[in-house]
C-alpha cells in the first residue's frame, strides 16, 4: 500500500482488489461510470458497505450518475501500487504449490512467484510453470529482497522455515498449512486453511 494515501479500514482494504478488477473490466468495455447497485450486483458486497468504502477514497457518487470509472481506477492503481510488481517465493512444490506455480496469478499483473524452495531431489533444479525450484538449503542464498511467501510444505516444517524468512526480512507469509505460525507482531500471516474452509462451508449448509 502508497503510505501517501489516506488511512483505509482494513475490511475495506480488502475489498479493493475485488473492486479494481471488477472496474478494469468496466474500462476495458468502455464504460465510463458504474452506480453502486451494478458494482453491488457484480462483486456481492450490499451498496451501502460499497458507498462507505468509496467515501474513504474520495469518490462521492452522484445520484442518478454513479461514479466515475476513470476515477476509481486510478485511484485503485496508486493505492494496490499496480504499477509495482510484487515478487513472491514459494515453498513446498506439492500438489498445492505446483497448482500455484502453474496458475501463477497472471490474471492479477501485480504479483508474481519468481521462485520456488523444495527438499525432495526429484523438483530440486527444475522448473515448474517457468518458476525454479531452488533447495530449501538456498533460501538465504537465493531469497533477495523477496518480502512476500506461501507455504504450501507439511505442516511440521512451516514453522522452522517461519523463522528463517523472518531473519531475512519477510513482511507478509500466505500460509496454507494447517500450523498456527508464530511471528513478530510486524509481521503479517493471513491463514488459509482450505480442508477448514471447506468444513465451515458444509457445516452452513446443513
Ligand atoms: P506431493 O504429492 O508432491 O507429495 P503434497 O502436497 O501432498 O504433494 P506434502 O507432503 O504436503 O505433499 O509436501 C508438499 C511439498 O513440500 C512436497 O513437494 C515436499 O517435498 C515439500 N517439502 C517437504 N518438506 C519440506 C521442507 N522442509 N522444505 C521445503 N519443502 C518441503
Amino acid at each position: 500500500m502508497n503510505n501517501e494515501q489516506p488511512k483505509i479500514p482494513q475490511a475495506t482494504a480488502k475489498r479493493l482488489p475485488l473492486y479494481y478488477r471488477f472496474l478494469k473490466n468496466l474500462h476495458a468495455s468502455g464504460k465510463q461510470r458504474v452506480s453502486s447497485a451494478e458494482l453491488s450486483e457484480a462483486v456481492k458486497v450490499d451498496s451501502a458497505t460499497i458507498r462507505r468504502d468509496f467515501s474513504y477514497f474520495g469518490a462521492l457518487g452522484k445520484k442518478g450518475y454513479g461514479y466515475n470509472v476513470n476515477y476509481l481506477l486510478s485511484f485503485f492503481r496508486k493505492t494496490l501500487d499496480q504499477d509495482e510488481t510484487t515478487e513472491v517465493a514459494l515453498f513446498g512444490v506439492g500438489n498445492l504449490g505446483t497448482a500455484f506455480l502453474n496458475y501463477n496469478f497472471s490474471k492479477n499483473n501485480n504479483t508474481k512467484i519468481v521462485m520456488a524452495f523444495d527438499v525432495d531431489p526429484d523438483k530440486v533444479g527444475t522448473e515448474v510453470g517457468g518458476v525454479p525450484v531452488y533447495h530449501l538449503d538456498e533460501l538465504e542464498e537465493k531469497l533477495g529482497g523477496i518480502t512476500v511467501a506461501i507455504l504450501t510444505v507439511p505442516a511440521q516444517v512451516a514453522q522452522p522455515i517461519t523463522d528463517r524468512l523472518v531473519q531475512k526480512g519477510i513482511k507478509g507469509i500466505l500460509n496454507f498449512t494447517p500450523a498456527r505460525l508464530h511471528v513478530p507482531e510486524h509481521i503479517r500471516v493471513h491463514h488459509i486453511d482450505l480442508a477448514v474452509e471447506l468444513q465451515s462451508l458444509v457445516y452452513f449448509l446443513t
